[in-house]
C-alpha cells in the first residue's frame, strides 16, 4: 500500500431523521476522522452532522436530541430568508417589495419600494407572474438599448443590427453570435442601468471582433470610456449572488 493511501482519511456518509417543528426532517452523517461532533445547516436548509469515524448512533441521537432547539431555531430562520427572497424583487437596481394593488390595473406598478401586482394575480402564481412580466420589461428596455447604440456600430460591423433574443443563463450576462443573435440574461433587468448599458455596449462590440482581443478593448474604451470601473461592480455584485 502506498503512503499516500495509508494517510488519506476515511469518510462515510449516512442518513437519519429525526422530529423538528413537527416534522421528520432528514439529517446526513458525515462520518470522518474527528474527535468531536459538529452540527450545521447548510446553504440547501439541510442539517448535516460531523462525526468520529467509530461514533456509536445512541451517542450522535442524544448528541441531536440535546441541540433540537438549536436546530429549529436555525431551520425557522432559513425558512424566514427563503420567505423574504420570495417576497421582494430587484429591478433596474431596485428593491421593491411585492403588495397586492388595491385598483384595478393589469401589469405591475412600481411605486417608491413597492411593487403593486394586478388583483387577479394570486399569491402562488406570483412569482411566474412576475417573471412573464419581467421578460417582456426586459425586452423594451434591451431593444430600446440596442436602437440606441447601433448606429454607432453599424458601419464596418461584420453583421447586421442584432437580433434579440432574452434568455435565462446561468453563467454569462450575454453573448452574440456571428449569426446575428444578441442573447442577453434575464436577470439583467434586476441590476442597475448603467450596468446593463456596461452589457449591451460590450455585447455590441463583438459585432466588430468576436474575440476579447486588444483591438476590442480598445474599441469598448473608445465607444464606453468609464466601463472598466462598471465592470468592477459588475465583479461585486457576481461574487454577492450566486446567479
Ligand atoms: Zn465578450
Amino acid at each position: 500500500m502506498s503512503p499516500l493511501r495509508q494517510s488519506a482519511p476515511h469518510k462515510s456518509i449516512h442518513q437519519t431523521s429525526i422530529q423538528l417543528l413537527g416534522r421528520e426532517v432528514a439529517v446526513t452523517i458525515h462520518a470522518m476522522k474527528r474527535k468531536s461532533l459538529r452540527l450545521g445547516v447548510n446553504a440547501k436548509g439541510e442539517i448535516e452532522v460531523k462525526v468520529p469515524l467509530r461514533c456509536p448512533k445512541y451517542e450522535l441521537m442524544a448528541f441531536l436530541s440535546q441541540h433540537t432547539g438549536w436546530l429549529e431555531k436555525r431551520l425557522e430562520q432559513f425558512d424566514d430568508s427563503q420567505q423574504a427572497q420570495r417576497e421582494k424583487m430587484q429591478h433596474l437596481g431596485k428593491f421593491y417589495r411585492f403588495q397586492q394593488s388595491a385598483q384595478k390595473s393589469r401589469q405591475p406598478i412600481l411605486i417608491e419600494d413597492t411593487c403593486y401586482y394586478p388583483q387577479a394575480w394570486s399569491e402562488e402564481n406570483l412569482l411566474a407572474k412576475i417573471e412573464s412580466w419581467q421578460r417582456l420589461q426586459a425586452k423594451q428596455v434591451f431593444e430600446q438599448l440596442i436602437d440606441q447604440w447601433w448606429p454607432h456600430f453599424a458601419q464596418g460591423a461584420l453583421i447586421s443590427r442584432p437580433v434579440l433574443r432574452v434568455k435565462k443563463m446561468r453563467s454569462r450576462w450575454g453573448s452574440l453570435s456571428s449569426k446575428g443573435y444578441i442573447n442577453l440574461n434575464l436577470k439583467l433587468l434586476e441590476l442597475s442601468p448603467n450596468i446593463i448599458e456596461m452589457v449591451v455596449v460590450h455585447e455590441l462590440c463583438h459585432s466588430h471582433y468576436f474575440d476579447h482581443s486588444a483591438n476590442f478593448y480598445r474599441l469598448m474604451a473608445q465607444k464606453l470610456p468609464g466601463y472598466k470601473a462598471i465592470e468592477i461592480q459588475l465583479r461585486h455584485i457576481e461574487k454577492e449572488c450566486a446567479y
